[in-house]
């Protein structure tokens, strides 16, 4: 898997809020199919590399490429210029993300939720979009829920609705930012349980940014710790989150003991 392209690269990406450097250079190789955990910290900046791939947040400076196309350029002249139109739009349909707060239509069935994006930003056939939704939502374990309104489930059906309307635009990458930090405890697992099953049965790349230790051991194929503006180290999940030598990585992880 490492062997092949690259289908995310960052390049010396620093990104700072006025005079706080949230991060200082991060230099990144996300590969296709790979499966990434981001830990870290509170507030080391981990929404904030997946947001500038989302193109919600811009770089302060650096380049992020994906697809071999720039997605933020630093001109020489010291000038941040974002791709265009027509390349934001295609790394858009490659890159779907699920949210903390599940950001769910509230006036839309949870069927139309998930056929809105690919009918109206894909221009999808209507029928197929239907059927893979259909497909997507049985997937998640909510066949039976297609004509429901978002404020009929609990927050963990409804963050895995969110994971079926990302999957039905068969992304190339899926990022997920803390996904179930917004959950009640008892809620955690159902949610877990279905990125897991995703992680084992589709080939695309994922990046899970999460306080969850033991899935980030047993879901990553890398584990990035995310600490003082840089990535301070990475590796297999075992070899960051067992045997890393690196203190403050220690002093993180002793906390989730
Ligand atoms: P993490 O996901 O690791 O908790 P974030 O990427 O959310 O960290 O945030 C990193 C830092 O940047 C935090 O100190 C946060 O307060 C700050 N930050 C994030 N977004 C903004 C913003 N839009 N304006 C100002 N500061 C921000």
């Amino acid at each position: 898997m490492k062997n092949s392209e690259a289908i995310v690269k960052y390049r010396d990406v620093t990104k700072s809020f006025g005079d706080v450097h949230v991060l200082k250079g991060i230099n990144l190789d996300i590969h296709s199919g790979e499966k990434i955990a981001v830990i870290g910290p509170s507030g080391s900046g981990k929404t904030t590399i997946i947001r500038m791939l989302m193109t919600l947040e811009e770089p302060t400076s650096g380049d992020i490429f994906v697809a071999d196309k720039n997605l933020w350029k630093m001109e020489k002249k010291g000038e941040l210029v974002r791709a265009n139109e027509k390349h934001l739009r295609e790394v858009r349909g490659d890159i779907g993300m699920v949210f903390q707060h599940f950001n769910l239509f509230p006036h839309m069935t949870i069927l139309d939720n998930c056929m809105a994006a690919p009918i109206h930003v894909k221009n999808e056939n209507k029928e197929e979009v239907r059927e893979r939704s259909i497909q997507m939502l049985e997937r998640v374990g909510l066949g039976d829920k297609l004509n429901n309104y978002p404020s009929q489930l609990s927050g963990g059906q409804k963050q895995r609705v969110a994971m079926a309307r990302a999957l039905v635009m068969r992304p190339k990458i899926m990022l997920f930012d803390e996904v179930t930090s917004a959950l009640d405890p008892e809620l955690v697992g159902e949610v877990l349980e279905v990125i897991r099953d995703i992680a084992r049965n589709e080939d695309m790349a994922m990046v899970l940014v999460t306080h969850e230790m033991d899935f980030a051991l047993n879901v990553a194929d890398r584990v990035l710790f995310l600490d003082q503006g840089v990535i301070a180290e990475q590796g297999t999940a075992s070899e960051v989150l067992e045997h890393s030598k690196n203190e403050r990585l220690q002093s993180f992880l002793r906390r989730f003991r």
